[in-house]
């Protein structure tokens, strides 16, 4: 088992935080928390707060804290919390990050690690206008993981979509978001040091290596 397993994954949009998630939860039994998969599932089901979420969304704008805050908070309590789990893509705002501790400490937890996923925007820009989704949640990309079959997902054999935040100018806003508001968190948790950095820009299997590594 790795040494450290409450874990935020932090970095930009497309470093490939869900990507690395999706392999460690291969090897290791962590709870999963992306926020931006609960919300799209809250919009596919059509609940109020999956429409209250999807304007923000499709124009890669953060959905507002204590929205996103509430859902963790409840999420964090869940069992399966209790033996180890990945928040990605939470907390996403200095703000958020204080109200991540509020609800650690309620849930009796606290983080083991922040690990910082590190990449420049060409190739940030590159990987997310050209990744391919599928409903089950499998995730590909044209150019670095093409799925065997053009357009068709490996794992249940349905067809693949481009997420409408993935275009090349609302991939440009949520990177924008990024440096305005999320960024200012890896001081944060440099200062509390939890902090480490991965270079996300290597190929997936060296930046898991690396990962591997950090969470040992
Ligand atoms: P992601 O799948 O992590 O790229 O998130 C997609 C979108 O969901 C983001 O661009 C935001 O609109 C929203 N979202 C996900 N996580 C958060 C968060 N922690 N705070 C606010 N909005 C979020």
């Amino acid at each position: 088992m790795i040494k450290k397993k409450n874990l935020v994954f932090l970095g930009p949009p497309g470093a490939g935080k869900g990507t690395l998630s999706g392999q460690l939860l291969e090897e290791y039994s962590l709870a999963h928390i992306s926020t931006g998969d609960i919300l799209r599932k809250e919009i596919a089901n059509q609940t109020e707060l999956g429409i209250q979420a999807k304007d923000f969304m499709d124009k890669g704008q953060l959905v507002p804290d204590e929205v996103v805050a509430g859902m963790v908070a409840s999420r964090l309590m869940e069992s399966d919390c209790g033996e180890g789990f990945i928040l990605d893509g939470f907390p996403r705002t200095l703000n958020q990050g204080k109200l991540l501790e509020q609800a650690l400490k309620k849930a009796g937890m606290e983080l083991d690690a922040v690990i910082y996923f590190n990449a420049g925007d060409e190739l940030l820009l590159q990987r997310l206008t050209a990744r391919l989704n599928c409903k089950c949640g499998a995730v590909y990309n044209k150019l670095f993981m093409k799925p065997a079959k053009e357009g068709i997902c490996d794992k249940c054999g349905d067809s693949l979509f481009q997420r409408p935040d993935d275009s090349l100018e609302t991939a440009k806003d949520r990177l924008e978001v990024y440096y305005k508001l999320t960024e200012p968190l890896i001081e944060y948790y440099k200062v509390k040091g939890i902090l480490s950095e991965i270079d996300s820009e290597l190929p997936k299997a060296e930046a898991y290596a690396m990962l591997l590594e950090r969470l040992n």
